[in-house]
């Protein structure tokens, strides 16, 4: 079982990279978000320098989470799209092999028909583009409550060669059961798993046990569905004890998991 660290964008990468690498974790999924892991500002290069140094592979790339890139102003897709095929260079010079993209439907609801086909022409076409850098796409639904979860769904069965990035903190905000019938539905294209705990009305990131997520069943149904990837923890807290904590807390609760 391997179990990673995403950089805080918050914090230089190269601490991020000594934090990671000092506190045993397995590998660190790439965040490129600003301030301090800008996409302009962030090299390949270095990045290969830190994970050499702290022989730490950065196997997933995890895109800023708030880009517009289904807006209904078509200028601003166009914008989000040269921003990605960017992305996905980096990806590809690192040797990045998924890479996430989050679901984006904070506009008003009367557009939803439109923002979903912005979905589907964008995540379609970045399929497109990823498999030519060797880089699969996995979707990241968001965690808000409603008709999201039926978008994701449509998405996940409409757009050919997408993947899953499941973060069981969004699923327990998003599902009424809990997000047990999400994962059996999408069993099959699940590719990577975000960890963190939450009230399930707000996206809290808290660690594992300080919130209502029930972490037993989603990972008896995960072991279930044959998932065999790996687990970035999201925790957030502000003294970093917990997130190192959680490291040992998840092992043991997947080992527990039948
Ligand atoms: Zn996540």
């Amino acid at each position: 079982m391997l179990i990673g660290h995403i950089n805080s964008p918050f914090r230089p990468l190269a601490d991020e990279f000594a934090f990671a690498a000092e506190n045993g974790f397995d590998f660190l999924e790439l965040t490129v978000e600003p301030p301090h892991a800008r996409l302009e500002s962030i090299s390949s290069r270095e990045i290969k320098r830190l994970s050499r140094l702290h022989r730490l592979p950065v196997p997933i790339g995890h895109g800023i989470w708030y880009l517009p890139y289904a807006h209904p102003v078509e200028v601003i897709r166009r914008a989000c799209r040269a921003y990605w095929d960017e992305y996905l260079t980096l990806c590809f010079e690192l040797g990045i092999t998924a890479a996430n993209i989050h679901t984006n439907f904070s506009y008003p609801r009367a557009l939803y028909a439109e923002v979903l086909e912005n979905h589907f022409e964008f995540l379609a076409g970045l399929v497109e583009a990823g498999r030519e850098k060797g880089v699969k796409i996995m979707l990241e639904p968001v965690g808000d409550p409603g008709r999201k979860a039926e978008m994701t769904d449509e998405l996940l069965k409409g757009v050919d060669g997408l993947y899953l990035h499941l973060d069981l903190g969004h699923l327990h905000m998003a599902e009424d059961d809990g997000g047990i019938g999400f994962i059996r539905r999408h069993r099959d294209k699940i590719l990577h798993v975000h960890v963190s705990d939450n009230n399930g009305l707000e996206d809290q990131h808290l660690p594992i046990g300080c919130g209502t997520v029930d972490f037993p069943t989603l990972l008896g149904e995960l072991k279930q569905a044959g998932y065999e990837g790996a687990f970035t923890l999201e925790i957030f807290a502000a003294d970093r004890e917990y997130l190192v904590g959680n490291r040992e807390k998840l092992r043991r609760l997947w080992e527990q998991t039948r």
